[in-house]
């Protein structure tokens, strides 16, 4: 006689305690009975009796802060479901067999090395470092692309900063960027090679081909993340500041490939690089007649020329000053500390905002993410849209004379007190250990 079927007992959703990160409501989202609620602080409760243990927002949630549970019947039940189904495959519905299959043709990971005239933005050497460990994680190789016209030699750059392998598009139509072109070269590179992770830089060039490239192959992009890793379904983990800066958000594309991200200048690491490291080059043809290009680059001007020519992102020390600089005259003093550190003057946006400083020096959501080795903090409080661009300097020194201030939180050393006092001090001390070691002389220091 032939033993009766179980069906698989379903069991039903419960909180793992201390492991939410409130990720924004994803398992709420995903709920198709309405059976999770959010607490004030974010955080998932379980409607027990609504739950139909579908599954699906433990298969959402990026923290793993959820999990099936099952009565000692269902045990009982699922051990002899178990036992029936020993060895054989999960079963799946048509859909998801479909989606398995469309998942499992997309392999490697790219980073699309920008570049104008040959110059490469460091971003893109930043992001080969986090490509290589999101490859390492998949198993699979790092993938440079490169784009643009007489670059060859770029392959062998994007060796020495990590990458395996490199796809070289070379031809004189992609001498300058350009939308529509460099928008159909990368499709069609998705569409023959089929990467399942691709990054950019979040630069003016970045962000414009990223999105161009996401709608026309149909997939998700993630804009400025700050963290990326995989997670165990091969899933691209992309957190970035959501909701003016007041959550962190892990953002996912578990349905579509590739999974494309952008990430800010100075957000990540820069690699080491090795020299005389070597990868294969996969040279391709693909390219536009330029009759056929709608767009001509007639002349290209360049910035450099403009008033504010500092880089605040590429700076190694920065004093940074807030509205606690009480007027624009005060920022002298962060000049003078600025030039005896060999570094730079940010801002924060309430500074920027009163006209103190041009927009260029802000640091922040807004403004630009610096990673120097020294960032000096003066009368500026810490709201989480300024520490977003700043929290990652090496060594973070905070002046302010709230002792509460939120910059505290981040700060290396944190001096409590009124700037105007300390500034002019720091200099006045730096000026002074510098006559002693014989590298300025009492003249400088009496002027
Ligand atoms: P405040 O918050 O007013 O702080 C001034 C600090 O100076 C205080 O802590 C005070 O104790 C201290 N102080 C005053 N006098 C002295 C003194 N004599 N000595 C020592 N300390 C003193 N902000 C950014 O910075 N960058 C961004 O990119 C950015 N983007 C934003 C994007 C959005 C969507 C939003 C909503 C906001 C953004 N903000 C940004 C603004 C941000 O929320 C804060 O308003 C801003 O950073 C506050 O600037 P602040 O710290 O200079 O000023």
């Amino acid at each position: 006689m032939e033993e009766k079927k179980i069906k698989k007992p379903r069991g039903k959703v419960r909180s793992i305690e201390g492991k939410c990160i409130a990720c924004g409501a994803r398992c709420e989202s995903s709920c198709p009975v309405a059976a999770i609620e959010m607490t004030d602080g974010g955080e998932p409760q379980v409607l027990a009796q609504k739950c139909i243990g579908c599954v699906k927002c433990v298969k959402v949630c990026p923290a793993g802060a959820l999990e099936m549970f099952y009565s000692a019947e269902e045990l009982e039940l699922l051990k002899k479901w178990e036992a029936q189904h020993d060895g054989a495959e999960e079963e799946v519905g048509a859909e998801e067999r479909e989606l398995r299959r469309m998942l499992a043709g997309y392999r490697g990971v790219w980073v699309f090395v920008e570049q104008y005239h040959g110059d490469v933005a460091k971003v893109s050497w930043e992001l080969m470092g986090t490509g290589k460990e999101l490859a390492q994680s998949l198993g699979v190789e790092l993938s440079a692309v490169v784009i643009g016209n007489n670059v060859g030699y770029l392959c062998s750059e994007a060796f020495a900063y990590g990458a395996d392998r490199a796809i070289l598009l070379d031809s004189p139509v992609y001498a300058h960027y350009r939308t529509k072109p460099f928008t159909d070269a990368v499709c069609h590179l998705i569409e023959k090679h089929k990467p399942e992770v691709i990054l950019m830089g979040a630069t003016g060039q970045g962000r414009d081909l990223a999105g161009a490239v996401a709608t026309v192959v149909k997939t998700g992009l993630t804009a400025d993340c700050t963290g990326l890793a995989i997670d165990d379904k091969r899933n691209l983990m992309q957190t970035r500041p959501a909701f003016g800066g007041n959550i962190m958000a892990t953002i996912m594309c578990d349905r579509f490939r590739p999974q494309m991200s952008t990430v800010r200048p100075h957000v990540m690491p820069m690699p080491e690089r090795q020299e005389g490291r070597q990868g294969g080059i996969v040279v391709e043809s693909f390219a536009p007649r330029e009759e056929d290009v709608l767009v001509k680059i007639i002349e290209v001007l360049s910035d450099r020329d403009g008033k504010d020519r500092i880089d605040i992102a590429g700076a190694e020390v920065i004093v940074s000053g807030g509205r606690g600089m009480m007027s624009k005259e005060n920022f002298v003093l962060l000049q003078e500390l600025a030039v005896e550190l060999g570094g730079v003057v940010g801002a924060s946006r309430s500074a920027v905002d009163a006209g103190w400083i041009p927009h260029a020096r802000q640091v922040g959501q807004t403004g630009k993410t610096v990673r120097p080795r020294i960032y000096i903090a003066c009368g500026i409080s810490g709201a989480i849209q300024h520490l977003v661009g700043m929290q990652d300097s090496d060594l973070i020194i905070a002046i302010n004379r709230d002792p509460e201030a939120p910059i505290f939180q981040v700060a290396t050393y944190g001096i409590v007190g009124d700037l105007f006092e300390i500034v002019p001090a720091f200099t006045r001390k730096i000026r002074e250990l510098k006559i002693l070691r014989g590298s300025v002389t009492p003249e400088r220091l009496a002027s």
